[in-house]
């Protein structure tokens, strides 16, 4: 079945509000931005991409910027208190009131205490942390075949999941681009950050007794349908 049928039957169902905050944990290239997506899609909440946010700033030339570039293009993590600003920012906006989708935040510890503050804050149930694991062997795959929408930030991947047509967006015929972080020096990089700064919360959460595991070696439909799976459940009335 196409992606695309499956996808759009998950997030047409009708669905009530979370009022929980969702976080996506796992390396770079576990499939954490379409989940995310999907997800938010499926339970009406927003999805927030702190690496999507940076380069929107980027873009847009602004301060938290032109400092957060050069740390991006070596693959490192970007300071925690310039995060920590930007995420406050989003976060303070009303439609995240309900809840929202985490991608790529937290990715050290003190940006999963300062998480836990925001939730206290906006008196939401327990975090709902969904641990994405894969097979580090398959990452360099997936990040260099990596493309992306241009307007919709729909995700394709040249190997496994390519557009119809090479270089355009199925879904609103955007040209796709490649990440200039998803080479292969970056990426490895990338994946260093993670282990050293990221990886910690696996047991960080697994203590609190809030992991839960993913496994996201399966196609992206089926991820979403486990996930979906697990949401659910956590969404009904105890
Ligand atoms: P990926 O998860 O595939 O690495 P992202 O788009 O989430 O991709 O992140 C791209 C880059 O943005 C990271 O390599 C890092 O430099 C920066 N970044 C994103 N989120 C954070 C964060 N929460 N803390 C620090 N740096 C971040």
């Amino acid at each position: 079945m196409a992606a695309v049928t499956a996808d759009h039957k998950l997030a047409g169902r009708v669905s009530s509000r979370l009022h929980r905050a969702v976080i996506l944990l796992g390396p770079p290239g576990a499939g954490k931005g379409t989940q995310a997506q999907r997800i938010a899609q499926r339970y009406r909440l927003p999805h927030l991409s702190t690496g999507d946010m940076l380069r929107d700033h980027i873009q847009r030339g602004t301060e938290l910027g032109r400092k957060a570039k050069p740390v991006m293009e070596r693959g490192e993590l970007v300071p925690d208190e310039i995060v920590l600003g930007m995420v406050e920012d989003r976060i303070s906006r009303p439609d995240c009131d309900n809840g929202f989708v985490f991608d790529g935040f937290p990715r050290t510890l003190a940006q999963a205490e300062d998480l836990e503050r925001i939730c206290r804050q906006h008196k939401f149930g327990y975090t709902i942390v969904l641990h994405m694991v894969v097979d580090p062997d398959l990452l360099m795959r997936r990040l260099t075949g990596r493309r992306i929408c241009k307007t919709g930030g729909h995700i394709y991947n040249i190997y496994d999941r390519p557009p119809k047509t090479a270089g355009i967006c199925d879904e609103d015929g955007s040209e796709l681009m490649h990440r200039p972080d998803d080479t292969e020096p970056v990426i490895l990089g990338r994946l260093g950050a993670y282990e050293r700064e990221t990886k910690p919360l696996v047991d960080y959460y697994k203590g609190q007794g809030l992991l839960i595991a993913v496994d996201a070696m399966a196609d992206a439909d089926a991820v979403t349908a486990s996930i979906a799976k697990t949401l659910d459940r956590a969404e009904a009335p105890k």
